[in-house]
């Protein structure tokens, strides 16, 4: 017999998935070479859609959810990891097709594993997670295809979830002027206090009526939401500006018109957190650690239990969270 710890186990019955607190056994636990006793995990969008069962992103039940978690080595089998070092982990797969971070205890590869950077704590790098390491990824796409402050404004879209919040936190502090794109006109003060210089209704990008060129107002833009808003954003980019193509909020699909690429030179970057190397895991969880602000990222922070997983998971599906959900995996 191992140890007892809590999780929060996703069972399937009849096409459903159900959610529950267990008290499992370390001995169940998957293969790895850490062990981690976890502080901290939170909830992504991608979570939201594991809990509902949504685009069969887990294929084996019983199973532990949770893409992200932070939190102590107890165990290594590895020599870059010693018990007692404080660790991250984001991507990976870990939480669909590996057991995850809803729970007091996780083993994965070394190799998944970063070193939580100097100056981040766990709750703080949870705070982050995939969302917010998603949005350093895109600031960064778009900053080596030419993107610099004062050369004009920045879109983010989604704005008060929890990648646009912390990309609009980003973005300000490093000297863009931010637009924030938002379907909820009573987070404007939030979305400002982050740092955004103008607050922006959902319906003006996404009934501009199917121009093929429409005046050019962005000289880059950081979208979380895809569907119907993307073919506005590109009618709109400046001449050689790009969108990061970070989110499905919005849609899976979108109908656009080559013109924005053929007269404008616009382009559109992919951005996956999931299968990156290590190398820029850690480059940009320096760059998280040193660019956002602290005060900003608690501004974005709401602490919950596992046992509030499930309804959670539900108001993120239908675009209900404002900021970041961290959940504290010892309440
Ligand atoms: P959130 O739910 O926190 O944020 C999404 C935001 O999009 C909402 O808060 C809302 O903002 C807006 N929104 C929601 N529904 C709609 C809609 N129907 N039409 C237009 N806007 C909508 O999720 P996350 O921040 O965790 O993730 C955002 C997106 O980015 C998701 O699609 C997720 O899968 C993706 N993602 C991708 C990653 C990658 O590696 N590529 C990594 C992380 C996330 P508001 O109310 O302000 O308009």
């Amino acid at each position: 017999m191992g140890e007892a710890f809590k999780a929060l186990v996703l069972d399937q019955a009849d096409g459903k998935v159900r959610a529950e607190l267990r008290q499992l056994d370390t001995d169940r636990l998957p293969e790895g070479e850490v062990t981690i006793a976890v502080e901290y995990s939170d909830l992504n969008y991608k979570d939201g859609m594991i809990l509902e069962g949504i685009g069969r992103l887990v294929r084996d039940y019983p199973h532990v959810p949770g893409i992200d978690f932070a939190g102590v080595v107890e165990a290594s089998g590895d020599g870059r990891y010693r018990p007692g070092d404080r660790v991250v982990l984001t991507g990976w797969r870990v939480g669909e097709l590996h057991w995850g971070g809803y729970a007091q205890k996780a083993r994965v590869k070394a190799d998944w594993l970063v070193p939580l950077p100097s100056g981040l704590s766990t709750r703080q790098a949870m705070a982050i997670g995939t969302a917010g390491f998603a949005a350093m990824l895109a600031i960064e796409a778009l900053e080596r295809h030419g993107l610099a402050p004062g050369k004009g404004e920045v879109l983010v879209t989604g704005a008060s979830g929890g990648l646009g919040s912390i990309a609009v936190a980003i973005l300000a502090r490093l000297g863009y002027a931010v637009a924030a794109v938002t379907g909820r006109p009573e987070l404007h003060d939030y979305l400002k206090s982050l740092g955004a210089a103008t607050c922006i209704d959902r319906q003006e990008i996404t009934s501009y009526g199917g121009k093929p060129l429409d005046r050019a107002r962005w000289a880059g833009c950081i979208d979380s939401v895809g569907g119907p808003a993307l073919p506005a954003v590109l009618s709109q980019l400046h001449h050689g500006a790009a969108v990061a193509a970070c989110g499905n909020a919005g849609g899976l699909t979108f109908e656009a018109n080559v013109l924005p690429f053929l007269l404008r030179a616009v382009a559109m970057l992919g951005i996956d957190s999931v299968m990156q190397p290590f190398a820029v895991r850690e480059k940009m969880w320096a760059r998280l650690a040193a660019e956002l602000p602290p005060e900003k990222l608690e501004a974005t922070v709401h602490v919950a239990s596992l046992a509030e997983a499930p309804s959670l998971a539900k108001r993120i599906l239908a675009g209900a969270v404002r900021g970041r959900v961290v959940f504290d995996v010892n309440i």
